[in-house]
């Protein structure tokens, strides 16, 4: 039984690379309400940050976990709205925020997300389709049903819900959502509140499209703005600003390496490459070294 847990326990990191450090833990995962402003909250349990608008008939979900989360998580916006949800807008494609999609996507929801998200949704379960692990039913319900290229827009009254599409930042597909009225942005994953971020290379993710994506939100948003992380706390702009000064620091020590001719290998274990910003951001799931790696192979490709 042990085994199979640690077999079950591989097979959700290497589905989901950017699942957060509680999944390394047996622990009973329980839904956890931010209230953020009027009309938005947070949903924090296992994987990514859920968004939840609540307007003037129907709910705005972003984002949705893993399946297995999927009552949990309709028990926890049960307690906060009876109004149906008209839309579930996907960040990006990982399996800890589309996971539940199937589950969400009802005759009343329409499933939202860009262009790249559907592709990559759809690869990902033609496999486990071929493999008999889900039906074709379940798959059809797991993609996207509305996707964009650039930006669409939501109105909902007083509300305007603008989400735009970033370029090659965590992944191909990254997409924010901004509730302009709310002054709220759910930043997906291409922000990782306090700790060193995942940047997915084999998806179609850079460092340097990660960091013009914050510097994307840093105009979008205010001093007052209220960021969702697509991992971690809540987050101002003052926290965002320096998070970006964080990657650009680290950025230009790896670029110096670079122009250097150090290997890999040499940045890998270099730690004073990082070692300013290692105390407060190396403790998450990405570790320095790993962060290293990703960010000499990103700046390395270009
Ligand atoms: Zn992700």
């Amino acid at each position: 039984m042990a085994f199979y847990k640690t077999k079950v326990k591989i097979l959700i990191f290497i589905l989901s690379i950017c699942i957060s450090s509680l999944s390394a833990q047996d622990k009973e995962v329980v839904i956890s309400i931010d209230k953020l402003s009027k009309d938005v909250y947070m949903l924090t349990g296992q994987g990514g940050n859920i968004g939840i608008y609540i307007g003037q008939k129907n709910v705005f979900m972003i984002d949705d976990q893993f399946d297995r989360l999927s009552d949990k998580i309709k028990a926890a916006i049960e307690s906060l709205t009876n109004k149906p949800i008209a839309f579930l807008f996907n960040t990006h494609m990982h399996g800890d925020h589309t996971g539940g999609n199937a589950n969400f996507n009802t005759d009343l929801t329409t499933l939202v997300a860009h262009d790249n998200v559907r592709k990559r949704v759809m690869a990902g379960q033609q496999k486990k389709l071929d493999n008999k692990k889900i039906t074709v039913e379940y798959y059809n319900k797991m993609l996207p049903e509305v996707t964009f290229s650039e930006d669409i827009t939501f109105y909902d009254k007083d509300e305007t819900i603008m989400a735009f599409h970033v370029h090659n930042a965590h992944t191909d597909g990254d997409a924010m959502v901004y509730f302009v009225n709310n002054d709220i942005i759910h930043m997906g994953d291409t922000y990782f509140a306090g700790r060193y971020p995942y940047i997915d290379l084999n998806s179609g993710g850079s460092l340097q499209g990660f960091i013009d994506a914050h510097k994307k939100a840093l105009m979008v948003i205010s001093e007052e703005t209220k960021i969702i992380p697509g991992h971690g706390r809540p987050s101002t702009k003052k926290e965002l600003e320096n998070y970006v000064a964080m990657l650009e620091g680290v950025k230009s020590n790896i670029v110096a390496a670079i122009e250097a001719g150090k290997s890999l290998e040499e940045v890998k274990s270099d730690k004073s490459i990082s070692a300013a910003y290692d105390s407060t951001h190396g403790n998450g799931y990405i570790k320095p070294e790993a962060m290293r790696e990703t960010f000499y192979k990103s700046l390395k490709s270009k």
